[in-house]
């Protein structure tokens, strides 16, 4: 959930920053280790871990029309909405109709009719192209003690269809203080409820949280890091995907990041951590110098297994526009071993979310709801 098509100051200030933060970086050779090969089993590039098949006023892509997208360019990819939907105001915009959230003042609300609304979108297909998406649940608010009965009541409204709930936002910049009603927090137990149930059915999770707070002190820690280490490591049980490293649009220099990541990493409390390397604002940021896809290089072929490709294209409308980041990505899929681009492009997808549809299959298998055949 991290679209910025149209032209802001923001993105404009942000591109600047970042321009300015890579003059800094020295420029080393790159060192080609392996070229992005089509799997021998399947014959796709890459899964996209990270989708939005509609906007933030819940329009978007044909399923059938994204399926012919992915091509055989993309083998599988999480199936989502977004969560949230822009109010049109007429008291703020009049008779502009925004699709932004950017273009209006007005409020987002939770318009929890996406998770139905991908349901039937799914259920509408055959199982050969059911095959290559995961649905996932977004249609709750997270600080809402009472988000995890709605996941349930769509996994019981829905049996056969979610892997996984996501994406999800906690912290983003210029979204999070627009949402109607009481802010996301990484402090909330709601939140804690809400992994702990993933945890309880075997959920992929990817969640939204932002490391920083935009234009932060240089040297000083991320704001929001200390938090959300402690609530991953309240919840070892969980399989959790941290969206886009959890870089904003505003950020630092890619070797202390890297070096965040790292820590990370190392330490065990995280082995349920995994990292999406989704948005083309992170992708640019990794492929902007030599020394910085160096770094991210070096990063990812030492830990392999814990990184996910993603593109966080909303609504794609063909697959030019939707394979933009995988291909903004090469000299990163140049850089990487045989084995890590592999996992990172497809493996790490499969392994992940195959676990996923077991344990929801399983869970939903002991508390389905009876009733109607499905
Ligand atoms: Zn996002």
């Amino acid at each position: 959930m991290a679209k910025h098509r149209t032209w802001s100051p923001q993105r404009w200030f942000a591109s600047v920053l970042l321009a300015g933060a890579f003059c800094l970086l020295g420029a080393l050779p790159l060192c080609a280790q392996s070229r992005p090969t089509a799997s021998a089993k399947t014959g796709y590039e890459c899964n996209d871990v990270h989708i939005h098949l509609t906007n933030y006023i819940q329009e978007g892509t044909d399923i059938r029309e994204f399926l012919k997208i992915m091509g055989t360019k993309v083998g599988r990819a999480t199936l989502f909405g977004i969560p949230l939907q822009q109010e049109w105001s007429y008291q703020n915009s009049g008779d502009f109709a925004p699709t932004y959230y950017l273009q209006t003042d007005a409020p987002l609300y939770y318009y929890s009719f996406t998770d139905a609304y991908i349901a039937m979108a799914y259920r509408s297909l055959s199982k050969n192209e059911q095959a290559r998406l995961d649905p996932m649940i977004t249609g709750f608010n997270p600080a809402d003690m009472y988000a995890t009965d709605h996941i349930r009541r769509v996994l019981q409204t829905f049996p056969g269809v979610f892997s996984g709930i996501g994406e999800f936002t906690i912290h983003k910049e210029f979204v999070s203080s627009k949402v109607a009603g009481e802010t996301a927090s990484l402090l909330n137990p709601a939140l804690d409820r809400i992994l702990e149930f993933a945890a309880e059915v075997g959920l992929v999770v990817l969640i939204h949280n932002d490391m920083d707070v935009p234009f932060a002190k240089p040297g000083s820690e991320p704001v929001y890091l200390s938090q959300m280490k402690a609530l991953l490591k309240r919840h070892p049980r969980t399989t959790i995907i941290w969206a886009h490293t959890g870089m904003g649009r505003v950020v630092r220099p890619v070797k202390n990041h890297a070096a965040t990541i790292e820590a990370m990493l190392k330490d065990p409390q995280f082995s349920h951590v995994y990292f999406d390397i989704s948005w083309d604002e992170v992708a640019k940021y990794i492929v902007a110098t030599p020394e910085s896809v160096r770094i991210s290089a070096d990063l990812f072929n030492r830990y392999p297994d814990r990184f996910l490709f993603g593109t966080d294209e909303v609504a794609p409308r063909n697959q030019e526009q939707y394979l933009r980041v995988y291909e903004q990505y090469a000299p990163l899929w140049k850089a990487l071993t045989q084995e890590a681009s592999e996992q990172i492009r497809k493996g790490n997808y499969e392994r992940l979310f195959d676990q996923g549809r077991r344990n929801v299959r399983a869970w939903e298998a002991v508390h389905a709801r009876g009733g109607r055949p499905h």
